[in-house]
């Protein structure tokens, strides 16, 4: 198992992420996840083939080291350089359904993402066939609950402390005004909706894919 490629530069989401709190980010916090994991899971190497396995799995450290590598892999690829704002096509078709227009999905965004206390992840995720805003808290992750991740952003403080020091609404409104990135959005909601299709189960070893798929570039 290793650290999948970041998608871009670091410094590819300045001005609204800097080169430091990227690299600091993936270097030391996304990388350091992948370390301790592999220390816990050393001894045991039938059970680091799917990461998506473990997190099914497991709990306690290996579950949270195992989350947070699949999260930051999520989170990196849900943003790209001149992102956010509408998306165009199907995802913005999804929007209205689940939330009547783009405006109303910003608003609820930024309103869970600033009313979480304390660590986590804010989530798009697909909640049967409907767009739904949630959060998580610590390593916590929608593939606990059955809901599909379309996009996230790590409400950790390691994230946006950087470059926004204590104002978490000011990052999360840089994400979704200029870094959220709706191709990858698409991809995942095109993923889960061919899935519901065919009822295909994920297990061991299936063709299911253990790491997000990348970004489709623009
Ligand atoms: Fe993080």
């Amino acid at each position: 198992m290793t650290l999948l490629p970041l998608p871009y530069a670091r410094h590819a989401l300045e001005p609204w992420l800097g080169r430091e709190t990227v690299t600091l980010h993936y270097e030391k916090h996304h990388a350091g996840y992948l370390k301790k994991l592999l220390e816990l899971t050393a001894g045991r190497p039938g059970r680091v083939t799917s990461l998506e396995w473990i997190i099914r799995s497991s709990e306690g450290a290996i579950f949270e080291n195992a989350a947070q590598i699949w999260n930051h892999d999520f989170y990196w690829r849900s943003m790209q350089p001149d992102g956010g704002g509408a998306p165009v096509g199907a995802v913005h078709e999804a929007i209205l359904d689940g939330f009547g227009s783009y405006e109303r999905l910003r608003r609820e965004f930024l309103d869970a993402g600033t009313g979480h206390f304390g660590a986590g992840w804010l989530w798009l995720v697909l909640h049967g066939d409907r767009l739904q805003i949630t959060t998580t808290h610590d390593a916590d992750l929608p593939l606990r609950t059955g809901d599909t991740p379309i996009l996230c952003a790590d409400l950790w403080e390691h994230a946006y402390y950087l470059d926004y020091r204590n104002e978490r609404a000011r990052y999360l409104e840089a994400f979704i005004d200029h870094l959220a990135n709706w191709e990858f959005a698409l991809a995942n909601w095109s993923d889960a909706a061919a899935r519901a299709s065919t009822r295909t189960p994920i297990t061991e070893g299936s063709a299911a894919p253990a790491r997000p798929p990348l970004a489709r570039s623009r």
